[in-house]
């Protein structure tokens, strides 16, 4: 186990009685400190001790108020990441000595981050715990790259699938392909061949738009747009890296129309006509 303080502990902890320890279980968004809501920025102003992930941005963990321990409990390359059993543990160890603690993941910590989990052991152990819902990468990632994940005509739909797995995805390929709907891929950069290779092999055509959005919400955010058939070629050549959604689906066109490049171009033209 290897927890490193960002900040070292300085603020002199509440001597509050036990019953009034709490958990928030905030959601941080895709990383825009803008996109968070008001209640996570409130929950990271009065935690006596943050516990934050990897997907926690830079942007948002300025957030945090100086002098309030901020542990990072994530797994990433460079570090070891925490058991999930022993991060309960303390989340319940810390609220039972009547800690304010806020324990902030990225995107919402209900979509694909344990934080069903961690609320399960809170509450076991009669834990005040309360969930701040954030906006999820698929969300806050698509919108941003001008991409609707529904669109009247286009996508009735829009269907969220992990594309981690030990040795291979476990998904319903057959039912993915002809659902009709945009789909995205959470944490399938590295499996990018097999993702496409099994949808089309269901069905879907080489030919169906798709793309990467990395570092979606974020200052470096790329988006690199592609099709089914050349997915994992894309991955490879323009070296996406993590964190990164894929989105599958016609919604992928419909941002030629929407991003404001081409309604500035456009505009640019009709003043030089
Ligand atoms: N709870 C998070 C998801 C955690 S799983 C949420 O609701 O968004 C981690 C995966 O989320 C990453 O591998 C990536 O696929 C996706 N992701 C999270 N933040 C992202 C971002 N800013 N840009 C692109 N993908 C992101």
């Amino acid at each position: 186990m290897n927890i490193e303080p960002l900040i070292p502990s300085a603020k002199p902890t509440r001597s509050t009685p036990a019953s009034t320890g709490k958990v928030w279980l905030v959601g941080a968004g895709p990383g825009d400190a803008e996109l968070l809501t008001l209640k996570a920025l409130r929950a990271i102003e009065s935690a006596d001790i943050i516990f934050y992930d990897q997907l926690v941005s830079a942007d948002i963990r300025a957030l945090f108020p100086n002098g309030t321990p901020a542990l990072y409990v994530g797994k990433s390359k460079n570090h070891h990441s925490i058991a999930q059993d022993d991060l309960n543990q303390r989340l319940v160890d810390q609220a039972l000595m009547g800690k304010t603690v806020c324990r902030i993941k990225g995107g919402d910590p209900f979509v694909f981050g344990r934080g069903g989990e961690e609320l399960m052991t809170l509450r076991q152990a009669g834990v005040n715990a309360e969930v701040v819902p954030g906006i999820t990468a698929a969300s806050g990632c698509s919108s941003s790259a001008h991409m609707p994940l529904t669109h009247r005509g286009v996508s009735q739909g829009c269907t969220l699938v992990t594309g981690h797995g030990e040795t291979e995805v476990t998904a319903n390929w057959q039912a993915l392909a002809q659902l009709n709907h945009t789909l995205v891929f959470y944490m399938g950069v590295s499996r990018s061949e097999e993702i496409a290779g099994q949808l089309m092999t269901h069905g879907l055509s080489g030919d169906t738009p798709a793309a990467f959005i990395e570092n979606g919400c974020r200052a470096n955010q790329r988006v690199l747009t592609t099709t089914l058939g050349a997915l994992a070629e894309t991955a490879e050549r323009d070296a996406v890296q993590s964190p990164a959604l894929i989105v599958v689906g016609d919604v992928v066109r419909l941002a030629d129309q929407l991003a404001p490049e081409q309604f500035l171009s456009e505009a640019q033209q009709r003043s030089i006509a």
